[in-house]
């Protein structure tokens, strides 16, 4: 498709859009009324979920059936769970012998949000949701390689009747209508997903202006699996966690660390369940992999796989383009591809591949696991296998990241925080972390007579 290519000056017409919008009637609904309004949204959304599943699917090239399930009900499921968590939302009270203090929580105003192509409507919906459940106005970009998707959500939004100027949608690229939102000295906050040098830049524009700033980065993560776990679900879980989104999601568990007394069967599983994907058709149900996001990724991805046999890996499957039938051949397509015998601490076992490429190591024990867990430059996510309580817990503790799954991955309670330590990222989103970082607190003193 073809979008507009904005620059500084659309995003300063988007800007001053807002800044209207919030001094006209939105300053003046109240709770109840914001929340309605995203219950409605999520209806409409719901309503058209399979036209905007293929739209997504179209956009991106993952499965039509990923789309359907996850993307678009998630999309949904974030604006139901924002109307009710501000619904429930409720700000302090301190007293005092001579004074009673409370804390107002005002919207900041004009927020900007930023997001990848991984998870289009997704991540915007994540962002878009919470921003007007606290009453803000926005300034959005979604990717320029994923624009279509976030196109459909402002038409929904101004369908269910959210004033004019409430949700400005700029398309265009980073570095010019991104760079121009970040800079903007009336958008007073960032809320940014998407690659960690890009959320250096981000952040260090932001910081020197003063704005509140969320950064969701990249990752590294690891999938460790311990010799008494249930090794079926492990291997299941494993396969998920590696390829799902072809491997193109931020939590996707890149490194397999396995202990040693279960490796060599434990490998075997994953590789042959893992050769047995079927990639292709994004239309057809029984795709598990669709095509990456664009030809330039799919070479960086394979770049990756070269750097990998020349650093001493060993592709024990993948590493190939799928025979495809016309058109399809065409496409961005890559075999979900497994990687043993690297050192952990190697280019390709360390760097973010964003791809559907798995590392594979051996270790003896916790304390190594943890350690090469941990030996990366990210902290977003790790997933442990286990049937050890204790040792669970002692794991858990004990990895450097914002998430940990025991025995199960990407499994979400959108209460819980979001977010990654390292080049992962700074700060959280869900539950009130969002509509905490999408406020300012005020706290007002009152002397008693
Ligand atoms: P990217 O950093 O290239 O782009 C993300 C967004 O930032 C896009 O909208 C882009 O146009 C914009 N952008 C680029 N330069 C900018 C600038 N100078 N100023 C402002 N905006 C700018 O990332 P991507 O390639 O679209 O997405 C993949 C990355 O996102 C991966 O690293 C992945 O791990 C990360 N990601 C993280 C999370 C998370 O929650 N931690 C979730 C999804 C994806």
């Amino acid at each position: 498709c073809t979008i507009p290519r904005s620059d500084a000056s659309d995003v300063a017409d988007a800007a001053e859009a807002a800044k209207a919008a919030r001094e006209g009637e939105w300053s003046k609904w109240s709770v109840g009324q914001r929340a309605d309004l995203l219950d409605a949204v999520a209806d409409i959304i719901e309503s058209r979920l399979e036209e905007i599943a293929a739209i997504e699917s179209r956009d991106t090239g993952k499965p039509f059936r990923l789309a359907a399930t996850v993307d678009i009900p998630r999309a949904v499921a974030n604006f139901r769970f924002f109307a009710s968590a501000v619904r429930q939302h409720h700000d302090g009270f301190h007293e005092m012998a001579d004074a009673i203090n409370y804390t107002l929580r005002r919207p900041i105003g004009t927020v900007g949000l930023i997001t990848p192509w991984n998870l289009p409507l997704y991540l915007l919906t994540w962002k878009t949701a919470p921003a007007l459940a606290m009453g803000n106005t926005i300034v959005a970009k979604p990717s320029e390689i994923t624009p279509m998707s976030a196109t459909v959500l402002a038409e929904v939004l101004h369908e269910v009747g959210l004033p004019p100027g409430v949700f400005n949608l700029v398309h265009g690229l980073g570095h010019e209508a991104g760079q121009a939102i970040v800079e903007h000295p009336d958008i007073g906050a960032i809320s940014f997903t998407g690659g960690t040098s890009t959320g250096a830049i981000v952040g260090r524009t932001a910081s020197e202006r003063f704005k509140k700033v969320s950064l969701e980065l990249g990752g590294k993560n690891a999938t460790v699996v311990f010799d008494d776990c249930d090794v079926e679900k492990a291997v299941e879980g494993a396969v998920r966690a590696g390829f799902a989104n072809q491997g193109q999601v931020c939590l996707c568990g890149s490194r397999l660390l396995v202990q040693k007394g279960i490796y060599n069967q434990f490998v075997a599983a994953f590789v042959a369940k893992t050769a047995a994907m079927n990639v292709g058709d994004p239309a057809d149900p029984d795709t598990s992999l669709g095509a990456l996001i664009s030809h330039a990724h799919r070479d960086k991805v394979e770049s990756f796989i070269a750097l990998a046999q020349e650093e001493g890996g060993t592709v024990e499957t993948g590493g190939v383009r799928p025979d495809l039938p016309d058109p399809l051949n065409a496409g961005a397509f890559l075999r979900p591809t497994v990687i043993s015998g690297l050192s952990s601490s190697c280019r390709t076992s360390t760097e973010e591949i964003f791809g559907p490429v798995v590392t594979v190591h051996p270790f003896d024990d916790e304390d190594e696991a943890i350690r090469v867990a941990n030996g990366v430059q990210y902290g977003l996510a790790a997933s442990v296998w286990t049937q050890d309580l204790g040792r669970a817990h002692r794991v858990s503790a004990a990895l450097d990241v914002g998430m940990v799954w025991v025995n199960t991955w990407l499994l979400r309670d959108l209460r819980v925080p979001f977010g990654g330590v390292k080049a992962s990222g700074v700060g959280r989103e869900g539950g009130h972390y969002s509509l905490e970082f999408f406020s300012e607190p005020k706290n007002v003193c009152i002397k008693l007579a």
